[in-house]
């Protein structure tokens, strides 16, 4: 099978659209460091008060791999308790932070990765900003479409925002009902706000569900990045080509 043209240029596409989180931005180390800092504070406390449970720090790489990454984040606070056979209620989301559940475990990582992006402590992959930079060169719209509540604070924090002609995020999809990822509506959307047909953009993605979103909105590109391990997943998902990170689609 011949490999098609991936040119991102203005004879082609009159528009690029970016996901955020593991394309235009990683915030997977905010995530790690906000989940040992509030599992090293209640292990000290938990020890403080003589209860019963392994209180050594949680391991930065290890534990938050084997219990925490990827998973809802309830079900992380309860599955790295498990490990330490410590016992907590359950709660609600609504517990206060000063409560001492499983809810408000979790609700004090979630402050603190809210802290961590409201403070600037967001990384860009300087390629995929150059990418951004290039397309705009051309003369071509760029969009995020991003299922965060947080998108904009984080596009902010990572000085990309005046980068964007259009954003579709967490709270417009809250706002207008629109169907997450992997339904293709949240990119329709983008495309509507940029006035441009589908088959004139392409869509850049890093997980399995927002290329297939691409695909099935029949986007005239759609480009999966493989951060590690994913590249089957991504083709089998529609992507018409897979990179591992966006410097490869600089020209
Ligand atoms: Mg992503």
């Amino acid at each position: 099978m011949k490999s098609p043209d991936i040119s991102i240029t203005p004879d082609r596409f009159d528009a690029v659209m970016f996901d955020l989180d593991g394309v235009l931005t990683s915030t997977a180390r905010i995530h790690a460091a906000s989940w040992k800092q509030m599992f090293d504070d209640f292990l000290a406390d938990w020890e403080g008060a003589g209860k019963p449970g392994r209180t050594d720090p949680f391991e930065l790489h290890a534990d938050y791999l084997r219990y925490v990454d990827g998973k809802p984040r309830y079900d992380g606070v309860r599955s790295f308790l498990a490990s330490r056979g410590i016992d907590l209620p359950e709660g609600t989301p609504d517990d206060p932070p000063d409560a001492v559940t499983i809810g408000a475990l979790g609700n004090r990582k979630d402050a603190l990765v809210n802290e961590a992006i409201a403070a600037g402590r967001v990384e860009a992959y300087p390629e995929s900003t150059a990418l951004v930079e290039q397309v705009r060169a051309r003369g071509l719209k760029t969009a995020v479409v991003s299922s965060s509540r947080h998108c904009r604070d984080v596009l902010r924090a990572a000085r990309l925002a005046p980068l964007f002609d259009a954003v579709v995020d967490g709270n417009l999809v809250e706002a207008e009902h629109l169907a997450g990822k992997p339904a293709p509506d949240t990119f329709l959307r983008a495309a509507q706000m940029l006035g441009i047909p589908p088959e004139r953009a392409v869509v850049i993605e890093d997980a399995g569900a927002g290329v297939q979103a691409g695909h099935d909105g029949r986007f005239g590109l759609v480009i999966g990045i493989d951060r590690g391990d994913n590249r089957d997943a991504l083709l089998r998902a529609g992507a018409d080509r897979v990179v591992s990170n966006l410097g490869e689609l600089l020209r």
